[in-house]
Order: C-alpha cells, then structure tokens, then sequence
C-alpha cells in the first residue's frame, strides 16, 4: 500500500491544501495529514480545531487520516508507515524551501518527496491570508472548503 503524509501547519487549512490532498488521492492509496507541532510559529486556530476541523472535511474519505505529531517529520512517516511525503509548491518561493527539505528528508529517513505544482487559481492563497481576513472579520470563504466556514 503507498502511504503519502502531507505535512504542514494547516493554520488554518485552505482550498489550496485541499486541492493538493485531493490530488494526492489519485497517486497514493492512503494520505495522512500531518499537523505538526511547532514551537517556533505562533498559532491562530487552537491545533485541536485544526484537526476536528480537516477531520470532518475529509469525512466521508476513508483514505484520508488526520493526526497532530511532535517529533521530526521523517519519524512521523515513519510512524504511520509511509514511503513518502506529499508537499505543493506554489512558486519560486516555495520551490527552494521544499528543495532543501526534500533532501533533508531524503538523507534523515530515506523518504521520497512527492511535489505537485498548486492549480494556478489556487497559487496565491496561503494560510496567512487566511488568518489576516480572519482576523478583521472579513469573510474567508472563497479561500478555504465549504465545510470549514
Ligand atoms: P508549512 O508551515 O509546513 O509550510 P503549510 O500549512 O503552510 O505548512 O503548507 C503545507 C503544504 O501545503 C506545503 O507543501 C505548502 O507548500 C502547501 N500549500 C500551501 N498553500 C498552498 C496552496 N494555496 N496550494 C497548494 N499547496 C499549498
């Protein structure tokens, strides 16, 4: 069985990501989104409604799987008993960044990343957008899947 985790923060989780996962289906027969935990990056939504949240979007999709990990994400794989790990790059700006944690990974934990270039109308939103419409009561819901609003 292929297993795909799809890591990231999801603070919160956009149409963006959603696309990505959905996608993700077609090429792996589990995916397991991974929140992970990060000391560094403050947080808007509470990690526990993030998961509730993702968790009911995919509902009805029994091969999909959400979980919170707090360790090195090459061990999450690991843990959940993936081969690979599933990232979406919107940019040259992403591109870089994944770049470096593709081999990271590669050399930690032997792990493949999979990249898949975002759908042009998704490219520019991103979780930050969503948090700053968020935060000045502006409506978010061109930007995140009807079950999350
Ligand atoms: P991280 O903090 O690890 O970057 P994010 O939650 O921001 O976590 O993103 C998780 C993954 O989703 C990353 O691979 C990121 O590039 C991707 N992603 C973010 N926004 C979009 C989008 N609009 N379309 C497709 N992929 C996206």
């Amino acid at each position: 069985m292929k297993t795909a985790i799809f890591p990231g923060s999801f603070d919160p989780f956009t149409k963006g990501h959603y696309d990505i996962v959905l996608r993700g289906l077609s090429l792996f027969d589990r995916i397991v989104i991974g929140i992970g935990r990060n000391g560094t990056k403050h947080e808007t939504f509470p990690i526990r409604e993030r998961e509730a949240a993702i968790q009911k979007i995919f509902a009805d999709e029994p091969r999909v799987e959400v979980q919170i990990y707090d360790c090195l994400t090459v061990d999450f794989a690991k843990q959940v008993g993936a081969q690979f790990i599933l990232r979406g790059v919107r940019g040259m700006a992403d591109f870089e960044y994944e770049r470096n944690m593709a081999e990271a990974n590669k050399e930690l934990g032997g792990i493949e990343t999979i990249l898949l270039y975002t759908r042009p109308e998704y490219a520019h939103i991103s979780s930050t957008l969503v948090r700053d419409l968020y935060s000045y009561n502006k409506d978010v819901s061109d930007y995140v899947p009807n079950r999350l609003r």
